[in-house]
C-alpha cells in the first residue's frame, strides 16, 4: 500500500467515526448534523477546568473523543473556516456558555463581557480577555431553574429541622409541665425522694410486678370519695385539669403522699387533678396494694433467718425477730366544725399505735394492726398475735419497753437496764451492750418504715377510714423498697 493509499484509508476512518457533544441534555451528533462543528478540550487545565465547570461534567474523564458541539459558543468565539473545506476553530481561550438549561442565551451580565470582547484593544491579547471573563466562572449560580431548585429543597430541610427541634422541645416542656413518674426517669436522686425506692429502675421493677393487676383494681367511686371527705362534690371541673391520671402515676402519687407526706392539695396542683381524685386515688391505691401486698406471706421461716443471720447476731443465733412500735396521728371528726383548713390548728386527732417485727437480715416480718395510742407496749405486743408464731426454740428482741417475758413461750432479748433486777453480773453488761449495739441497727431499719413522712403529720380524715391498710402497706412496702438492706446491714 502506497503512502497516499495509506492516508485516504484514515481518512475514511475518521469520517466513519461520527461525534457526539458530551453536554448534558444535548444531543448533537455528527453523524445527523454536518452544520455543527465539534470542538475537543483545551490542553490548558485551567481553561479546561472552566470548560468541565460550564457544561457540568465536573467528574468527567476527558478523552481524546470528548467533544463540545458549536452550539455551546457565542459566534464571536467560533473562528470561520479559511478554505472551503477547513475546519471551523475556537478562539484562543473560549469557553462554552450557552446550554440548554440557560436557553442558550448567555445571563446580561455577560453581554458585557462579550461586548468587551467584540472590541478588543491591540495591546491585550485574546486569551488574557477570555481569561479576565469573570462571569464564566458562574455558570452554576446564574442557572435559574436547578438552582431554585436546590434553594427550595435546602429551605424545606432547614424547615424540617427546625420543625423536629421544636417538637422535641414541645415533648420536654409537656414531660416539664406534667408532674409524673417520667419527668423523673433519668434522676434516682429524685425518685427516693418522692418513692423512696432507690433507682428508676428498682421502681419500675415493682412496678412490673404491681402493673398485672392493676385493672382489677377496685375504684372508689366519686360519691363514696365524696362521702369520706364529708363534701359534695363540685360538679363544676375546671378545663384545664386532668380527669385521671395514668395507673403508674397514680402508684407514683400515692407513694409521694406515703412518702413526703404531701397534702392533697398540693398533690392535686402537681398533678393538676381535683383535690377529690386524689383522695379517690390514694383510697383505691391503698386497698389495692394492701390485698395485692398483704397477700405475699412475709414471715420468714426460723431455718431462713437463721441462713441469713448477720454475723452482729452471733451471740444472739436464735433471733427470730425484732419488735419495735410506731404512732400514727389521725385526724377524727369528733369536731365537724374544726374540720375547715382555716381551723387545723385546732384540729382534733388521736394517736394509733401499731407494732412490726423485722428479721434480723432487714426484712419487715411481722405488722400488726393499730390500736389505740393509750395502749402500753405489752398490752400491744399481747394483742398483736406475734407470740403464736414464736416458738420455744426462738428469740424475740425488744426495746426496752416490752416486758413480755411472761406472755412468751421464747427467750425474748431485752436490754436490761430498766429491768427490776437490782444487781448485774458482768456477763450481763456486756449482754446488754451488745444489744443495746444491735437495737441501733435495729431502729435504723424501723426507722425506714417510720420515714414515711405521712406518718410525721395528722392523717386527714378523708382517709383515715383506710390508715390500718396504709400503715400496714408503708410496712410492705419497705421489703420492696430495701432490696439491699441485707447487704446494707452487714457492713
Ligand atoms: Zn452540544
Amino acid at each position: 500500500m502506497s503512502l497516499k493509499k495509506t492516508r485516504v484509508f484514515f481518512l475514511k476512518q475518521e469520517r466513519q467515526y461520527h461525534e457526539h457533544c458530551c453536554v448534558p441534555m444535548c444531543t448533537s451528533s455528527s453523524k445527523f448534523n454536518g452544520v455543527l462543528s465539534f470542538h475537543g478540550f483545551p490542553r490548558d487545565v485551567q481553561l479546561r477546568k472552566r470548560w468541565l465547570v460550564n457544561i457540568r461534567r465536573d467528574k468527567f474523564t476527558v478523552t481524546a473523543h470528548s467533544k463540545v458541539c458549536s452550539l455551546h459558543f457565542t459566534e464571536e468565539q467560533i473562528i470561520p473556516p479559511k478554505t472551503a473545506v477547513g475546519k471551523r476553530q475556537l478562539q484562543k481561550g473560549a469557553v462554552p456558555v450557552l446550554f440548554q438549561w440557560n436557553d442558550y442565551s448567555i445571563p446580561s451580565p455577560r453581554l458585557s463581557v462579550w461586548d468587551r470582547v467584540s472590541t478588543p484593544e491591540p495591546s491585550a491579547g485574546d486569551e488574557q480577555l477570555m481569561d479576565c471573563t469573570p462571569a464564566a466562572d458562574h455558570d452554576y449560580s446564574s442557572v435559574p431553574e436547578p438552582a431554585f431548585l436546590d434553594t427550595a429543597v435546602d429551605k424545606h430541610m432547614q424547615l424540617e429541622e427546625k420543625i423536629d427541634a421544636l417538637m422535641k422541645e414541645i415533648q420536654e416542656l409537656k414531660l416539664l409541665s406534667t408532674f409524673g413518674i417520667e419527668r423523673f426517669a433519668q434522676s434516682d436522686v429524685n425518685i427516693r425522694f418522692y418513692t423512696r425506692f432507690p433507682s428508676y429502675r428498682q421502681f419500675m421493677i415493682f412496678w412490673e410486678l404491681v402493673e398485672p393487676s392493676v385493672h382489677r383494681m377496685v375504684r372508689v367511686s366519686r360519691a363514696k370519695a365524696a362521702e369520706r371527705m364529708n363534701e359534695a362534690v363540685t360538679s363544676v371541673r375546671p378545663t384545664h385539669m386532668r380527669q385521671s391520671l395514668q395507673p403508674i402515676d397514680e402508684l407514683f402519687l400515692f407513694l409521694m403522699y406515703l412518702s413526703v407526706g404531701l397534702k392533697e392539695q398540693d398533690l392535686a396542683n402537681r398533678f393538676n387533678i381535683h383535690t377529690s381524685t386524689v383522695s379517690r386515688i390514694i383510697t383505691s391505691w391503698t386497698n389495692y396494694l394492701y390485698t395485692l401486698l398483704g397477700s405475699v406471706s412475709i414471715w420468714i421461716d426460723a431455718e431462713i433467718v437463721k441462713a441469713h443471720l448477720p454475723d452482729d447476731f452471733k451471740d444472739f443465733p436464735d433471733t427470730q425477730v425484732i419488735v419495735d412500735c410506731t404512732e400514727l396521728k389521725c385526724q377524727t371528726p369528733s369536731s365537724p366544725l374544726l374540720q375547715s383548713e382555716m381551723f387545723s390548728t385546732y384540729k382534733s386527732h388521736c394517736t394509733m399505735k401499731g407494732l412490726i417485727g423485722i428479721a434480723p437480715h432487714g426484712p419487715v416480718t411481722f405488722v400488726s394492726s393499730l390500736y389505740e395510742g393509750s395502749v402500753s407496749d405489752k398490752e400491744l405486743f399481747r394483742r398483736s398475735g406475734l407470740a403464736d408464731l414464736l416458738t420455744e426454740d426462738m428469740a424475740v428482741m425488744v426495746d426496752k419497753g416490752f416486758l413480755i417475758t411472761d406472755c412468751v413461750k421464747c427467750k425474748v432479748y431485752c436490754p436490761p437496764f430498766l429491768k427490776k433486777s437490782s444487781q448485774m453480773p458482768a456477763p450481763s453488761v456486756l449482754l446488754t451492750q451488745k444489744i443495746a449495739r444491735l437495737r441501733v441497727h435495729v431502729e435504723r431499719v424501723i426507722q425506714r418504715v417510720k420515714e414515711n413522712k405521712l406518718f410525721d403529720s395528722v392523717i386527714p380524715l378523708s382517709i383515715a377510714g383506710s390508715i390500718n391498710e396504709i400503715f400496714a402497706v408503708a410496712c410492705l412496702l419497705s421489703n420492696y423498697q430495701n432490696k439491699h438492706l441485707a447487704k446494707a446491714w452487714v457492713k
